[in-house]
């Protein structure tokens, strides 16, 4: 690959985490946003995570933090920003509308060798990418939040994304130190939410029936489930608990279909009982509302710990 450019257009969270995690691999990066100032704050926000992300043993690639800092070049024209970029990442806010009006407006300014992708969470490829003279050089990257704490991307292609296009998004996500997953077919949700949000419609029902409390549903996850799921996944869960899978299947699938035929299909949330039950066991457990930066912080302190562990293992 000739060209080390990258254009990220958005400077938000995850624009600027991306930003990041390509200067750590020696790309320039061009950032760009619609409002200028974002783009500074972007950039002053860069150096300080740079910073503490050296402090902690977590800096990436093989270039100080100055020198990652120095790639990154925030620009205040969309053109500036895409032009002689090999990949360009839209991550601006979550909404068709916008997305499908940057994309018309980076289409005809880019060459037919680009890939464009998107950090879109929810909204499929097909979606955003239908009717660009570049739709086959079009791809997702949803990222998972904190993007360097846990480096998992999903990618998304549409049905006409090109073969090629998907393995170089992958390779250069692989060689910037992300975990990319190929997601095969669009579907809503993709991968990740879609198992987030089954756990969560469980976990809801759960409270609602009064088996458990909030609080104590939460403990089953980060000190059962979670402390496993950090390193294996339900696949090789049931791999290691039998001799193998057959084995996993003859023993316990009657089992889990019983209990699979107790679990209900979605209830929507609501207000109510339910929730006034989990608003109070989370503000005993992680404070009020008018504190919950302190308890991010010590979220992300301990997401850090937990990649720096992954990391030296
Ligand atoms: P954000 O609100 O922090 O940042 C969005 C940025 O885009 C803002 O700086 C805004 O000024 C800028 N912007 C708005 N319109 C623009 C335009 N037309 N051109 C250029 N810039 C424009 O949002 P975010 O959290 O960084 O999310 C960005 C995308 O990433 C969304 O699609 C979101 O769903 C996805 N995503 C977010 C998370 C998360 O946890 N925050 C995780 C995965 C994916």
């Amino acid at each position: 690959q000739g060209r080390r450019k990258v254009g990220i257009i958005g400077s938000g969270l995850i624009g600027r985490s991306f930003a990041m995690i390509f200067a750590s691999g020696g790309y320039k990066v061009t950032l760009f946003d619609l409002e200028p100032d974002q783009v500074s704050k972007a950039k002053a926000d860069i150096q300080t995570q740079l910073g503490s992300l050296e402090r902690e043993g977590l800096l990436r690639g093989s270039l100080s933090v100055q020198q990652q800092f120095d790639l990154i070049t925030g620009v205040t024209d969309l053109a500036t920003c895409v032009k002689d970029a090999f990949f360009v990442l839209e991550c601006v806010p979550e909404r068709l509308d916008i997305k499908r009006s940057v994309w018309s407006q980076v289409d005809p300014l880019v060459t037919d060798d680009v890939i464009l992708s998107s950090s879109t969470s929810a909204l499929l490829p097909s979606a955003i990418s239908e009717g660009l003279r570049h739709k086959d050089r079009f791809v997702i990257c949803h990222p998972t939040n904190p993007p360097f704490y846990a480096p998992l991307v999903e990618v998304v292609p549409s049905q006409w994304t090109r073969a090629d296009v998907v393995q170089t998004t992958m390779e250069l996500l692989r060689e910037v130190g992300q975990v990319p997953v190929l997601v095969k077919k669009e579907v809503a949700g993709f991968v990740l939410n879609r198992l987030q949000f089954a756990i969560m419609g469980e976990a809801w029902r759960l409270v609602r029936d009064g088996v458990i409390s909030a609080g104590d549903l939460d403990k089953v996850m980060s000190s059962g489930l979670g402390t496993r799921y950090a390193f294996i996944g339900p696949w090789e869960t049931a791999y290691l608990n039998a001799e193998g899978m057959d084995s996993y299947v003859e023993r316990y699938a009657d089992m889990i279909f019983d209990i699979q035929k107790h679990q209900e299909s979605a209830e929507k949330m609501a207000l109510g009982p339910t929730l006034d039950a989990i608003k109070t066991d989370m503000e005993a457990v992680a404070g009020p509302i008018s504190d919950l930066q302190t308890r991010r912080q010590w979220r992300d302190n301990r997401l850090a710990a937990l990649a720096k562990l992954k990391v030296e293992m």
